[in-house]
Order: structure tokens, then C-alpha cells, then sequence
């Protein structure tokens, strides 16, 4: 009897520790804090715009077939400066008032001088290059991707999305602004890269360099990169402006097995084949380890409070939840490739013929690295777990790319991008957040204190598979949407006289 109540007043204890804990718990989530800024309805005077001249400039943009294809194989010059000229005669008002240089070959650097000599300049980044149309896929298209037809309210053509919105937007922005009468306080520069789809080196890169060269830092640079994302983030009923602070680095391995072959009649117990693809099967079931931190964490906290109570509970409450949060993201390839350093097997070559055993293997692992990680720890990650003497492995040359650093989120500049999509896209929630792929915005790091990579259009999830996919278009109210941002931010971020 004494027994059975001792259990009992443990099991009542207990449950009133569980009970206590879920408190604690569900007052974290209750009482987390919205981090979205408060702001003032966009003026009126902002909202006129010509939609149906907008979409006409893009369209022409888009007919020039400026496709980057491979490093041997770029944008031709002569649809590059078809582009330039096209922008010249869409822009008139920007290309009378700024400075327009070009730099390594085909990429445009454009300067409006700022009043104030002592304010830094802002550098607003977008490419003109496109990527090309899957050969044998252009029929599939409900229109041919490089006409630029106008047509159900949308522009549709490949580059329409990524980034040739952007470059349009960013212009109309400016030379809608010289109409006014504007002047910035602080220097404007357009950056423009002509080679982003296939590295980025001979354009943006230059770009950089030329800047660096004249003693030029920036207080910020805004690339593409993120946007506004609907029914992605499905915990946020509302849509989610994820402006990217930090991208992933990139690097490819090769490796190479090598086991003396012989006939196939009397195999050995493994050949060069065998090796590798175990070596392989090794990488791809152990991938570096996974965790929340830097761009990803203030993700987190910034989506959270907006999030339905449950998944609010659970990401309020990180110092108990964060290893069933890592188990929880790392299900999904997009969101675990937001928490650890990617390994995707991506090329194999082995054997000549059906009755000889290969004495060579090759395979090549492609990893996308997460800042904090290295290629350095990637090299040394690859060697632990092959753990194999047959297998010899290198970097591929010129394959490698360090991580971004991580962009700050609690200075002005961030603030104003914040306010300026609250601004322009009322009820959308912000938040900063890593980008898996790269942009040119890396090239920015050493000319600015901070990069930030977003890119003002809303997208739906079938909206983001036509970027380098089919049916690549954009809606026209996107892309006046896209011309309000800009505007918006350049008026604030660089102040007017
Ligand atoms: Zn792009």
C-alpha cells in the first residue's frame, strides 16, 4: 500500500513536471515577437506606372539571345551589344543622366553620382545573360522562349525570371527617377554582368576589381539571389520575402580508383569499378554534419513568430527542440540543404568493354558548402570517409568557391530592404536566409560591407521550376511590382537633395 502510493505521488509529480515543462514551452511561443517592421503605405504618387510599356521593354530585352551556354562557349558579343543599345534607347532618362562604362568586354557598370561625397555608395547587381533552352524542349514552350510574347497578362521567354526582370526593373527604376528630378545623396552603382550562368569571372568579377581598384567600398550591394515565396514556407500562411545574407561556397571532387584489371573469366574479389562505387555509397550515406546556424538560424527566428502555434512552439523552444527541428528539416532536399554541406554524386566513368575488368574509375562528387564549413573541410571529410589507398582524389581546377560571408541583418541597409518589400508588398513576411545556388553577389563581398541577394517578384512553386526550366515568364504586375521596389529603396537607401 505504501509502495503503490509513492509511485503514485511520483507519477503525480512527474506529471506535473511534463505539465510545467508544456508550459514553459507554450509561453515561448505565445510570447515570441514579431520582428517585422511597422511602415507606411507606399505614396501614392509611386503607384502609377506604365505596366503595358514595361512589358514591352522586357520583351524586347528578351529577344536578344544572350545565352551563356559554357566558359567555351558564352553570350555572343553581338547579342550582348544589341542588349546594351536596346537598354540605351528603352532608358533614355538613366542613360542621359549616369555614367555608363563598359568593363571586361560586355558587362555595364553604370555610375549616378551621388551630392554627398562622403556617403558611401550602393551597388544594385543584375545579369544579362541567360541560360539556354534544353535542346529538343523549345516545341514544349507555350511560346517560342526568345520572342518576348506579351500575352494573358504575363511576359514569357527565357531570362524573363532570372534575372532580365531584374535588370529591366532596376533601370525603369532610376530613369523614372531622373524624370523626377532625383538626385541621390549617396552615389548609385548598376552593376551589370554579362557571364553570371557560367561563373561570373569575366563580368561581375571585373566589375569588382575595377571598383576595388578605385578605392570604391560600398555600404551594401543587392544582387538576386531570393524572392517572395508563396506556399513554400507552409507553415507561414503569409507570403515570405526571404532576402538572402549569405550563399553557399561550391566545390567538385574528382576521384579516381585504381586496381590492377584483368579478364572477366577470373575476376578478383574487387576492381577499380567495385572500389569507387562503394567509396561513393560511402559519401552519399554520410554527408557532413548538419546544423543551424549563421543565415538558416535567422531564418528561423524571423519566420517563427508568424508561423500556425504548432510549428511556432517548436521554434520557440530551440534549446529542447533544435534536434528534432535538424531531423525535421533535413527530410526535405530543399530544407536540408539549408542546414549542412550537400554531397551529390554527379558524374561515374568506369570500364571500355563487357568482358574486361576496369582497372580505372572515375566519379566526381559535386559539394555544396555551407557557410562556416571549407572546400579545406570538404577535402578532409572526403578523405575520412573513402578511407581507401586505391582511391586518389583532387578538387576539380577551378571549381572552387569558399562560402559567402554572413551579411548583417540589424543594420540600416537591412532595414530598409525590410521596410521596402513591407512597403511595396503589404501582409509579406521578411526574413534573411541562405541561398543555396551562387550569384554574382560573391564577387561584391570585397567591395561592400554587406550583400544582400534578393530579387522583388513574387513566386509560387510552379513559378520557381520555370527558372532554367519551360515556360519561363513573369506577370506583368510582377514586374511593376519589381520598378516599385527599386524605387522605393533607392529613394530611401541613397536619400535624395
Ligand atoms: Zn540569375
Amino acid at each position: 500500500m505504501a509502495k503503490k502510493s509513492r509511485v503514485k505521488r511520483a507519477a503525480g509529480a512527474l506529471a506535473i513536471l511534463a505539465l510545467g515543462f508544456a508550459g514553459i514551452l507554450v509561453v515561448g511561443a505565445a510570447t515570441m515577437r514579431s520582428r517585422q517592421p511597422i511602415v507606411s503605405p507606399l505614396p501614392a504618387a509611386e503607384l502609377t506606372l506604365d505596366g503595358e510599356g514595361l512589358a514591352a521593354r522586357l520583351s524586347s530585352v528578351v529577344r536578344q539571345r544572350t545565352i551563356s551556354t559554357s566558359l567555351d562557349s558564352p553570350a555572343p558579343a553581338a547579342e550582348l551589344e544589341a542588349l546594351r543599345a536596346d537598354l540605351a534607347a528603352a532608358f533614355p532618362n538613366a542613360h542621359r543622366k549616369l555614367d555608363l562604362e563598359v568593363i571586361g568586354e560586355h558587362s555595364l557598370l553604370y555610375t549616378w553620382k551621388g551630392s554627398d561625397a562622403s556617403k558611401r555608395p550602393i551597388i544594385l547587381c543584375a545579369h544579362m545573360d541567360v541560360v539556354p533552352v534544353e535542346p529538343g524542349t523549345e516545341a514544349a514552350w507555350t511560346h517560342p522562349p526568345f520572342d518576348g510574347v506579351v500575352e494573358g497578362g504575363f511576359v514569357w521567354g527565357r531570362g524573363t525570371l532570372d534575372d532580365k526582370a531584374s535588370l529591366v526593373a532596376i533601370l525603369a527604376a532610376v530613369d523614372v527617377m531622373v524624370v523626377d528630378g532625383v538626385t541621390p545623396a549617396r552615389t548609385v552603382l548598376l552593376a551589370f554582368g554579362h557571364d553570371e550562368e557560367i561563373s561570373g569571372r569575366s563580368g561581375a568579377a571585373r566589375i569588382a576589381e575595377t571598383l576595388a581598384a578605385r578605392g570604391v567600398h560600398a555600404e551594401l550591394a543587392l544582387d538576386e539571389g531570393s524572392a517572395i515565396v508563396e506556399g513554400v514556407v507552409t507553415d507561414v500562411p503569409a507570403p515570405v520575402a526571404a532576402i538572402g545574407i549569405a550563399e553557399k561556397g561550391y566545390v567538385s571532387v574528382d576521384l579516381k580508383a585504381e586496381v590492377p584489371g584483368g579478364h572477366s573469366s577470373t575476376p578478383a574479389r574487387d576492381n577499380a569499378l567495385t572500389v569507387l562505387a562503394r567509396a561513393v555509397e560511402r559519401l552519399q550515406a554520410e554527408p557532413m554534419p548538419a546544423r543551424i546556424d549563421g543565415a538558416t538560424e535567422q531564418f528561423l527566428a524571423w519566420v517563427a513568430p508568424e508561423m500556425r502555434f504548432g510549428p511556432r512552439v517548436a521554434l520557440a523552444n530551440m534549446w529542447v527542440t533544435a534536434p528534432l527541428v535538424r531531423t525535421m528539416l533535413a527530410i526535405s532536399p530543399t530544407l536540408g540543404a539549408a542546414i549542412r554541406t550537400t554531397t551529390a554524386v554527379t558524374l561515374f566513368h568506369a570500364g571500355v568493354k563487357d568482358n574486361v575488368v576496369p582497372a580505372v574509375a572515375t566519379a566526381t562528387v559535386n559539394f555544396r558548402v555551407l557557410p562556416g564549413d571549407t572546400t579545406d573541410d570538404v577535402l578532409a571529410h572526403v578523405k575520412r570517409v573513402t578511407n581507401d589507398d586505391r582511391i586518389t582524389f583532387a578538387p576539380q581546377a577551378g571549381s572552387r568557391t569558399e562560402p559567402s560571408r554572413v551579411s548583417r541583418v540589424d543594420v540600416r541597409g537591412f532595414e530598409l530592404l525590410a521596410e521596402t518589400v513591407r512597403q511595396v508588398f503589404p501582409g509579406t513576411v521578411v526574413a534573411p536566409s541562405l541561398v543555396l545556388g551562387a550569384t554574382d553577389g560573391r564577387y561584391y563581398a570585397s567591395v561592400a560591407d554587406d550583400v544582400y541577394r534578393f530579387l522583388p517578384v513574387r513566386l509560387r512553386p510552379e513559378d520557381i521550376t520555370r527558372i532554367h526550366g519551360k515556360d519561363e515568364r513573369i506577370a506583368i504586375e510582377n514586374l511593376v511590382q519589381g520598378v516599385r521596389f527599386y524605387r522605393r529603396f533607392l529613394a530611401q537607401a541613397a536619400g535624395s537633395d
